[in-house]
């Protein structure tokens, strides 16, 4: 097992954070580093350290991910306008941090997907 990352100590209040929500299954914090005007972090409480460690028990918290994630983009004032939900995995997802996060991003338009033109992956 990976060791628990920073996400763990704000999970358990330990580090501060500017955290949104928490229940007993997922929590959600603003990202230190925020890339739109909204950028949030949703993750379960529980460490996984990623989608490919993912069983059938960790359901429910991902499942709450995404109801937490709507319920925030409310509270946000940009679920009309539309947000994009990310979740990074492994090496060449570009993950950084080995506990699972899904990034909330919005307040403005965020970009395409993916770059089609330029693959210099710098
Ligand atoms: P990843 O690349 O793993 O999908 O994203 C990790 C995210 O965690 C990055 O957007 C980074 O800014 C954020 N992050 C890293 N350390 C901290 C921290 O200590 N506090 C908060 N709030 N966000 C962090």
């Amino acid at each position: 097992m990976i060791e628990e990352t920073i996400f763990s100590k704000i999970i358990r209040k330990e580090l501060p954070s500017d955290m949104l929500y928490q229940d007993e299954l997922v929590t959600a914090f603003r990202d230190i580093n925020p890339q739109r005007p909204v950028h949030v972090l949703i993750v379960p409480n529980r460490h996984i350290p990623a989608v490919d460690d993912v069983t059938a028990d960790d359901e429910a918290a991902l499942g709450r991910m995404f109801s937490v994630a709507r319920k925030i983009a409310r509270e946000e004032g940009i679920s009309d306008d539309g947000y994009r939900l990310v979740v990074n995995c492994g090496e060449h997802g570009r993950q950084e941090v080995p506990h699972i996060h899904m990034h909330l991003l919005g307040g403005e338009d965020v970009g395409p997907m993916l770059s089609r033109k330029n693959r210099d992956h710098s």
